[in-house]
């Protein structure tokens, strides 16, 4: 059976994020012969059109409207929901970032349909779609199917490879006009001040080198950052880290703060609370530092340093630097 399949770009900066390029591979996995759309917003969006065909849209929908550069709820709802009219698509990927998790259930509630978040693999099956999502934290996973009807689906990043870019492909691109009506613009954004230091996303990121309480203070980071420039990957952090105040929030990761599932997680001086683990037990190779050989991150490590984070963490950037270089 065909599906039409429609992917909203997710646009940061004005660069697509790879979990679009992500979801564009989902959307191909379950087209079965229908057309894959993907939608791209903002003012340099036309440019972005051959990147989406490259990794597999057929068609691409192109809204040019700089009210759509920075995202705001009442301004993609609008645009989206014109897109989704206009294509009629079966099935609706987004990411599960920042702005799929806010767009997509609002525009599912409006019509009536369903959503599946938080997706980590989406397979056909007997030429039915079956989405897997983590349940209770993470600690087990769930197969759902959706039996008729359109649905959206959220992506988790870094969990569905993207797919090679092929320069042959050719799509099909079709500008749409949204205009907004002033007072359906609740919120317009002004400035965006950066709070966290330029560098690689930490959502997306493939390697990342996390700090909890046992870093001590915000200079006990310097040497997980080290140690992450050396290795192309992105800091973050304990919950535990954040309320001592040694870091950003915006580094948090676990339950409530960023899920993420990447190629190398280096947890440094983290006891491996639950809360923390929901945001990151997934990832593909997990490294514990610890002085404590009792801490629970262990028991989810693929690779145990029982021995303190001053002494391990710089001698790992030492060598590491030696095999880089
Ligand atoms: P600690 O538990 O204090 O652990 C510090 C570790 O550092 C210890 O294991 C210690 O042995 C080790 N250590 C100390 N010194 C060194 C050294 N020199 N070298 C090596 N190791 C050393 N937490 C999150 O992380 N993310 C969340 O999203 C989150 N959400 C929460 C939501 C709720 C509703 C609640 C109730 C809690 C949440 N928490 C979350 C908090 C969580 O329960 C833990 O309190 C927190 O994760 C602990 O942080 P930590 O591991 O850095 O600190």
């Amino acid at each position: 059976m065909s599906r039409n399949v429609l992917v909203l770009a997710d646009v940061r900066d004005g660069a697509l994020r790879n979990v679009s390029l992500e979801c564009l591979a989902a959307a191909g996995r379950v087209a079965e012969g229908g057309k894959v759309t993907a939608a791209v917003f903002g003012s340099k969006a036309k440019s972005l059109a051959v990147t989406l065909a490259h990794h597999g849209a057929d068609e691409v929908i192109v809204v040019e409207n700089d009210q759509l550069d920075q995202y705001t709820t009442d301004a993609y709802f609008q645009a989206f929901k014109q897109v989704i009219d206009t294509v009629g698509p079966d099935v609706i990927f987004t990411g599960h970032t920042a702005v799929g998790r806010d767009v997509s259930p609002r525009i599912a509630a409006r019509l009536g349909v369903g959503l599946i978040s938080d997706c980590t693999d989406v397979q056909l099956t007997d030429g039915r779609i079956v989405f897997t999502r983590p349940i209770y934290a993470g600690k087990a996973f769930v197969k759902k199917v959706v039996k008729s009807g359109m649905v959206f689906a959220t992506l988790r990043p870094n969990n569905i490879p993207a797919r090679e870019p092929d320069p042959s492909r050719k799509a099909e691109v079709k500008e749409l006009d949204v205009t907004f009506a002033p007072e359906t613009l609740r919120t317009i954004v002004k400035e965006v001040v950066k709070k966290t230091a330029e560098g690689v996303d930490l959502s997306e990121a493939r390697i990342i080198v996390s700090g909890g309480r046992g870093v001590k203070s915000a200079d006990g980071f310097k040497p997980l950052q080290e140690l992450a420039d050396v290795l192309g990957g992105a800091v973050g952090a304990s919950r535990g880290a954040c309320d001592a105040g040694y870091c950003d929030y915006a580094l948090q990761i676990g339950q409530t703060g960023k899920v993420v599932t990447p190629d190398l997680y280096i947890a440094c001086g983290i006891s491996g609370a639950i809360q923390h683990l929901a945001g990151m037990s997934n990832s593909k190779v997990i490294v514990a530092i610890n002085k404590d050989p009792e801490a629970n991150i262990f028991n989810v490590a693929d690779y145990g340093i029982v021995g303190d984070l001053f002494e391990v963490v710089p001698m790992l950037t030492e060598e590491f630097k030696k095999v880089l270089a």
